[in-house]
């Protein structure tokens, strides 16, 4: 995976009060890169107006500011607790997106400086719960991209291996996870690596790491003793899509180690797509793939579609069979 070099970068001034945030205008400003002081991460005037057609430029943009808003959510798929953490909106540009429906044009990476205030919401629950709960970072984000500019996701993992009665979880489309490997986890983290079958991932999840090098990251990880998931996300129902998932599946059987895939479990969300993603994907990337099929599909709340239940129920069971079939020593923990 390449290194994120920023066209430029945006900043809070009270980024600047933030030791990490020192050291991020100062690496930048060492490389040349133009550094524009903001007053709002979530109010940049000049990129809010730009038309459609920029939002893949403008995904080449780096924000720092600070997290105003840090309360935990409740969550009953792959967390009990969603913690809003260091970072929202990412580099890459899935089609799909969700985060495009909360952010439209705006889904640029934003890294917040106040980690510290966030752990301690952690804390807080988990001495008010008394019990044990798993803790999702990220989900506005991917904290494997993060963490190659903050080692933000590695510092998090130390800071849950000296809690008691915490599970840190985080899913993932990237494969550099090398930086992971020595953290002092004690156990309690895992990971879920994200997969789709490579036709997909070229056509679909632009500037994502390849299916194999996924894999390859999912087995790094298990060998630094992390508990590893499979989150099979999104089912996309494109033409052909029954063979394409089926030889997704065979890879993912042939790669993963044999160990690893006795402790496997395996989360399968179905698309949802946003009117949003399919304005800005047809001015931006007009030659990429419509995923938006009326036929297939119906609404799921405002602005998105899903598909028809006579489309998805079947498909469900040919992923099911394909999860029996290929990887039997798998415990499905939800499809959705
Ligand atoms: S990797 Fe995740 S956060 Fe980034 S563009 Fe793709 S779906 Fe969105």
């Amino acid at each position: 995976m390449k290194s994120f070099i920023p066209l430029r970068v945006y900043y809070e001034e009270v980024v600047e009060e933030y030791e990490q945030g020192k050291e991020l205008l100062e690496r930048y400003k060492k490389m040349d890169i133009p550094l524009i002081p903001i007053n709002a991460h979530h109010k940049i005037e000049e990129l809010r107006c730009r038309p459609n057609k920029e939002f893949t430029k403008m995904k080449k943009y780096l924000i720092l500011g600070t997290r105003k808003t840090v309360n935990l959510t409740p969550n009953d798929k792959s967390a009990d607790f969603i913690v809003p953490f260091t970072s929202s909106g990412c580099t890459a540009s899935c089609l799909y997106c969700y985060l495009v429906c909360n952010f439209n044009t705006n889904s640029y990476l934003r890294i917040f400086m106040n980690r510290d205030e966030m752990l301690g919401k952690v804390k807080k629950m988990i001495k008010k719960s008394g019990e044990h709960k798993v803790y999702e970072l990220g989900c506005n984000s991917d904290m494997v991209l993060e963490n190659t500019i903050t080692g933000n996701l590695k510092w998090a993992i130390e800071q849950f291996g000296k809690l008691e009665n915490a599970t840190v979880t985080f899913a993932t489309k990237f494969d550099a996870v090398d930086d992971l490997l020595t953290a002092d986890h004690n156990g309690h983290t895992q990971m879920r690596i994200s997969v789709n079958p490579q036709e997909i991932i070229r056509k679909v999840e632009f500037g994502t790491s390849r299916l194999k090098d996924r894999i390859a990251a999912a087995n790094k990880m298990f060998e630094a003793g992390y508990r590893i998931g499979l989150n099979i996300a999104p089912i996309i129902l494109e033409e052909g899509w029954e063979e394409m998932y089926e030889n997704m599946f065979r890879e993912v059987k042939e790669l993963l180690l044999p160990e690893l895939k006795e402790q496997l479990f395996v989360e399968v969300i179905f698309m949802t797509y946003g009117l949003p993603n399919f304005y800005i994907n047809t001015e931006c990337m007009p030659n990429a793939v419509n995923l938006l099929d009326k036929e297939k599909m119906k609404p799921k709340g405002p602005g998105k579609y899903t598909y028809r239940n006579e489309i998805r129920n079947p498909a469900e069971d040919v992923i099911r069979g394909f999860i029996g079939k290929y990887l039997p020593e798998a415990s499905i923990s939800y499809i959705v």
